[in-house]
């Protein structure tokens, strides 16, 4: 596959680039930053002690917390006069953050965007509606430069106002949908209560972002909108927004851009890196950012790498989808516990929909969870008691807790534009 956009680096190549650009990027980052170099000095590091990728281990670790304490220019390593750009996230947990970016990053972006475009297999006759946050965010944005700059048809049309989204669907015929699965899935059931068909809409493919979502959400939406493929998309506004990497069309893990990040994968206790194929927390390094370089910082997402070659022939390495964050961990009675693990119970009940919500109360003193599910199309109503049940059980095997699970009927749950609040928390500190 000739590709115009991604690079073919063999692995010997990238291991190249990422040295390179390691070695400058601790240079860039001690000379123009003030908080870099006391980190690094207080870690007993000059930018010359950068010899080889091994000596990533001796870097200190960033945090969100660094970002927050440094608002609102955390990690600015550059004059503020080349500074172009700013962008926040959308700030789901804690403070929002700001990070910086010159001319140089936004072409960097940009070109990331093009190459998860180019993987898709979308060419430049393919309309793209572009269904995600405009504005601060990073996510409309790096969408539209990304689109633009393939060469392919961008739709700006954000998030919410599910009627203009259904005119253009009609009218534009996009043939690419950008958004949060949940949007998605918003969209989908608009379309079925229209009782619109595929045929109707030429939509064939979708990329997913900003939230996990479930091989089951997929497969609805998929299979509503007659689309051919589906990608997931991870991305994060400390490393320039959207498109950090995407799934190929193998659907076997996420190609990521190793020639402008190095990814760590870490146990987030011991702080030492797992072995390969294990789960850890996904920490990051990059290799040509300017205004707000990261030096091994923590993203709390939880994933592993995926060793080996991808049948689809592409060098890039790859990693798993993201589990979820260790921010979503909740502690119920004394046991960990991770929104994506009861997704993945609630994955093999064909029953019941891709929806869920968890409502975690506190009832003189002892913790309560209730799990809300929808009933599936077509599944009676006489089973709930015995699927409840069912269910409440398998949960109770895999967490060791006790779950008291509802079943509502479909469309029953909040739906939303962007990203799906899963866990409702209304236990006082
Ligand atoms: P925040 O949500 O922290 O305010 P961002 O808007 O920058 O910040 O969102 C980045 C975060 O969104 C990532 O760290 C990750 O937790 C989540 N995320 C982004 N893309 C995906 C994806 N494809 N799958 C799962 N989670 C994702
Ligand atoms: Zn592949």
């Amino acid at each position: 596959m000739k590709y115009r956009f991604i690079p073919h680096y063999t692995e010997e190549e990238i291991k190249e680039i990422q040295i390179q650009g390691l070695k400058n990027t601790i240079k860039h980052a001690y000379n123009g930053s003030e908080f870099y170099k006391q980190r690094l000095k207080d870690a007993g590091i000059t930018p010359e002690d950068i010899r080889s990728l091994d000596d990533l281990k001796y870097l200190p670790f960033t945090t969100a917390d660094d970002l927050r304490e440094n608002y609102p220019f955390p990690f600015l390593s550059v004059p503020q006069k080349d500074v172009v750009r700013i962008h926040s996230s959308s700030g789901t947990t804690g403070k929002r953050k700001v990070l910086a970016y010159t001319q140089n990053d936004i072409e960097t972006w940009k070109n990331m965007m093009a190459r998860c475009f180019e993987l898709a297999g979308l060419n430049e006759e393919d309309r793209v509606q572009i269904a995600v946050g405009y504005g601060l965010w990073t996510a409309g944005v790096g969408f539209q430069l990304g689109c633009e700059h393939f060469g392919a048809m961008a739709l700006p049309l954000g998030p919410g106002n599910l009627k203009m989204h259904l005119q253009f669907l009609l009218d534009l015929r996009p043939t690419c949908l950008c958004s949060t699965a949940s949007m998605a899935l918003l969209l989908a059931e608009e379309v079925q209560k229209l009782g619109l068909n595929p045929d109707e809409i030429s939509l064939k493919k979708a990329l997913f972002g900003a939230e996990p979502h479930t091989p089951k959400m997929r497969k609805r939406v998929e299979e509503i909108l007659g689309l051919e493929h589906t990608f997931d998309i991870p991305g994060m506004t400390e490393l320039y927004g959207p498109g950090t990497g995407l799934e190929c069309m193998a659907h076997m893990g996420i190609h990521y851009w190793a020639d402008i990040f190095i990814l760590e994968i870490i146990n987030p206790e011991t702080l030492e890196p797992v072995s390969d194929g294990e789960i850890g927390e996904m920490v990051v390094t990059t290799l040509k950012k300017e205004a707000s370089p990261l030096i091994r910082y923590r993203t709390r997402d939880l994933s592993r790498k995926i060793p080996g070659v991808c049948p689809c022939g592409l060098k890039m390495p790859r990693h798993d989808k993201i589990l979820g964050r260790s921010d979503d961990m909740f502690i119920f009675r004394g046991v960990n516990i991770y929104p994506g693990t009861i997704a993945e119970v609630l994955e093999k009940f064909k029953e019941i929909s891709s929806e869920y919500q968890i409502i975690l109360t506190r009832k003189n003193g002892v913790d309560h969870m209730l799990l809300k599910v929808e009933r599936s199309k077509g599944v009676s109503k006489d089973i709930d008691a015995n699927l409840a049940k069912e269910i409440s059980n398998a949960l109770r095997k895999q967490l060791l807790v006790r779950v008291e699970v509802e079943i509502v009927d479909l469309g029953k749950l909040p739906r939303t534009f962007g990203k799906s609040k899963r866990v409702i928390d209304e236990r006082e500190d």
